[in-house]
């Protein structure tokens, strides 16, 4: 589909979704119904969670989970800065300050459990973390600070669909699942995900009564969707709060138990070019990656490069342009976008510094290993 000679990502569809979309279409019920209840089961057996709530985003994702959390006017909600921008609006949506708090180093661009303390104040309603690339957070310290405060923790799980938690100090079981972690997690199912669906997402949540707010905002605070009036479990409905739209459809979730099926073997896929990348960039001169190779603890959502200095990380996106390879910048620092002008003098120098150096590299699962060190070559101008 793309231009490019080796792309940033690929879609691993086949037989599988094909056969997912032609069924939808043959039962004549398109929205919210079969469908969505049976990813939502299959994807919190997955996580191990009690209660998976599909929406049509992760940003919707986000806006409800921050809602069930009660941020409203005059809260503050911490994050990252280098996080998509989603977080950040729907924070802003939501009548919320973000306050955004520096990453641990270059080596490790996940939010600093340092800054979350000294960033704590009596408004502080939320915490949302991003694990970067599918490398966790250090969750065991984040978990504490909040829980120790009443403060709600969401992960941001866009880049972790299937990873897990490990840090050896054994203050979480190993194997806690990325977005399973927090009072709530939310991941998102667009195109360029480890599981993609085009546009789609969930939320996550161990507490029936986060689960229950949810669904009711989720489908414009009505306590029955039209699913249940077909099938004549309920002839009526109330409306106990104001809600939205946020509902996923019966194809996207066809497609997403289409991929949830294949979601292990592609992050391993993922997970074993990642360490053929880091082979060829640990034999680099000045080049580095982010993160320790966690084994099979990652989702290997992202191959991002450090450069020695933001000169040579941008020589290196021309002569990559120039062999038709697609990269990309994960991402840029939130509080320099133009909409963000009120946060432009945060103090965030290690994340200022990783943004100018950083460069995301091809990876999907169908990648061939002579595309990696094809890559590689150009990248490092062997
Ligand atoms: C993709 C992404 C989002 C937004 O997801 P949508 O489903 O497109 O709304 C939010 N946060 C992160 C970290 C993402 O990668």
């Amino acid at each position: 589909m793309s231009g490019w000679r080796i792309p940033l990502s690929d879609l691993d569809y086949g037989e599988a979704e094909t056969e997912a979309a032609l069924r939808v279409l043959a039962s004549k019920w398109l929205s919210s119904g079969p469908e969505v209840e049976a990813f939502e089961r299959e994807f919190a057996e997955m996580l191990d969670v009690p209660h998976a709530i599909a929406c049509s985003s992760a940003t919707a994702g986000l806006h409800l989970a921050l809602l069930v959390a009660a941020v409203g006017p005059d809260d503050e909600v911490i994050q990252p800065a280098l996080n998509f921008v989603a977080a950040a609006n729907m924070t802003i949506a939501s009548g919320a300050r973000p306050v955004f708090g520096d990453i641990v180093a270059p080596t490790e661009p996940t939010l600093d459990p340092d800054q979350i303390e000294r960033l704590i104040g009596p408004k502080t309603k939320a915490v949302v973390v991003m694990h970067y690339g599918g490398n966790l957070c250090r969750m065991a310290e984040i978990a504490r600070l909040c829980g120790r405060r009443g403060i709600t923790l969401i992960e941001d799980a866009c880049h972790a669909v299937g990873a897990r938690y490990e840090d050896g100090t054994g203050r979480l079981p190993d194997g806690a699942m990325a977005g399973a972690i927090g009072n709530l997690g939310v991941f998102s199912f667009f195109s360029n995900k480890n599981l993609a669906t085009g546009e789609g997402g969930m939320v996550v949540a161990r507490r029936a009564e986060l689960a229950e707010r949810l669904r009711l905002l989720r489908s414009h605070g009505m306590t029955s969707v039209s699913w249940d009036r077909h099938r004549g479990h309920a002839s009526s409905y109330g409306v106990p709060v104001q809600g939205y739209n946020y509902r996923l459809d019966e194809l996207h979730a066809a497609l997403g138990r289409a991929q949830l099926a294949k979601l292990a073997r592609n992050n391993a896929r993922r997970r074993a070019l990642l360490n053929l990348y880091r082979t060829r960039i640990a034999a680099a001169d000045g080049w580095s990656m982010p993160f320790e190779d966690r084994g099979e603890h990652g989702a290997g959502h992202l191959m991002v490069a450090l450069a020695p200095d933001e000169a040579e990380r941008d020589r290196a996106v021309q002569r990559l342009r120039e062999a038709q390879i697609q990269s990309s910048l994960h991402y840029p620092c939130i509080a320099d976008f133009e909409c963000f002008g009120a946060w432009r003098h945060a103090s965030l120098p290690i994340t200022r510094d990783f943004v100018a150096r950083t460069i995301t590299l091809p990876l999907y699962p169908a990648m061939s290993p002579d595309h990696v060190d094809l890559v590689c070559d150009v990248l490092l101008a062997c």
